[in-house]
């Protein structure tokens, strides 16, 4: 809670509810700010300061009345303004004005390097935090620039909020992007280099690029490093995704092959079952598969580790199977016991690869488990 501040919310909840709603606020679509194109801007919030208060401002910079300094930008031109002002508004024109030369009454100071409309437009936004919206798209670099070198912080959020909300582009980002990590502008730099990430191949191509290549080597060397970790930990990510496809598949062929075995499924099933051909409706997708993989593995010549392709998935799916089942005793799929002795006999480098192997696909499913497998802590 800030210091001195009600909290309206609070006390309107904590009164009786037979009291009034209050108005909403005041719309943000109204006159001063469509015609100043300010829409849901920071900073210029509702009802603080009145339209007249606001237009008497900017009267006063357009009109110049007792105006007392004279500001020279670049071209020759001139701007007129008022000390107490601009000096209150900005701490650095303080410090400036207070070291001007002066003719009578005038002070003379200067602010060059960048166009006398953007200076213009700066020195309003003093008097009045009034702007068109033309001049915000037009001089946004500018402004960004004289807001940082002046320190004038409600224009300094402007900017941002500016750029964040559709001034940034691809023919600038580069731009903003090093003025930002220049001026001190943490939150445009994450969101300038994300656009950078977003459109690298476009721009690394670009003449803005080549520049900053040329003046922040450093820089462009970061960026196009961040650009490979990205693409890397993009991949790792897909990686991960698709093994984790894998190890979720694999484990419900072992549910269906417990299933088989135990149950009888469509046309196969254990010797001592039942069997009816028209068997009840399977619930476990991966039979289908399963299915015709055993049946290969009944008929095949070659049924033996290392054999044809088929048979060595199937003794794959036993092994693992032998290695997951909790209970060998009750088991009724073929080979569990023996493979579970055969194990003991491996190597510790294939031990270790089970191993892992066993943890990711029970760890595959998050919820419940089988109570046929064992709990993946155990593994
Ligand atoms: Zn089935
Ligand atoms: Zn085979
Ligand atoms: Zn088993």
């Amino acid at each position: 809670m800030v210091t001195g501040c009600v909290d309206l919310d609070q006390s309107f909840k904590s009164l009786d509810s037979s009291v009034p709603i209050p108005p909403p606020l005041p719309s943000k679509s109204n006159g001063y700010q469509r015609r100043h194109g300010m829409d849901a801007a920071p900073g210029l919030g509702n009802g603080c300061v009145s339209t007249a208060t606001r237009d008497m401002w900017d009267r006063l910079f357009i009109d110049g009345y007792k105006a007392d300094v004279v500001i020279y930008t670049d071209s020759g031109y001139v701007i007129y303004a008022h000390a107490n002002i601009i000096g209150n508004a900005s701490t650095v024109i303080k410090g400036m004005l207070k070291q001007a030369k002066r003719h009578g009454k005038w002070h003379t100071i200067s602010i060059r390097g960048v166009p006398h409309d953007a200076v213009r437009v700066f020195i309003r936004f003093l008097y009045s935090s009034c702007y068109e919206k033309e001049e915000m798209n037009e001089f946004i670099m500018h402004l960004l620039l004289l807001s940082h070198a002046y320190v004038v912080p409600q224009l300094k959020r402007l900017c941002e909020w500016h750029l964040e909300h559709g001034l940034l582009n691809t023919e600038n980002v580069i731009d903003v992007f090093q003025l930002a990590l220049l001026c001190d502008f943490p939150r445009l730099s994450v969101i300038s280099h994300r656009m950078i990430m977003k459109h690298f191949k476009e721009l690394s191509a670009t003449e803005a690029w080549t520049a900053m290549k040329k003046s922040h080597p450093f820089l462009e060397k970061e960026v196009s490093d961040s650009v490979i970790l990205e693409e890397n930990m993009r991949k790792e990510r897909i990686r991960k995704r698709n093994d984790q496809r894998i190890y979720s598949q694999l484990y419900e062929a072992m549910e269906a092959l417990v299933h088989i075995c135990r149950d009888g499924c469509k046309t196969i099933g254990p010797h001592d079952k039942d069997f009816k051909p028209n068997h009840a409706e399977c619930n476990y997708e991966a039979c289908k598969g399963l299915e015709s993989l055993i049946r290969h593995f009944a008929g095949c010549k070659l049924r033996v580790p290392g054999g044809c392709v088929h048979c060595k998935r199937m003794w794959q799916l036993l092994e693992l199977h032998s290695r997951v089942c909790a209970d060998s005793d009750q088991c009724r799929v073929p080979l569990c016991r023996n493979l579970k002795e055969k194990m003991e006999k491996q190597s510790k480098k294939d031990e270790t690869r089970w191993k892992l192997l066993v943890k990711n696909v029970l760890g595959s499913k998050k919820i419940g488990g089988s109570p046929y497998f064992l709990p993946v802590t155990s593994c």
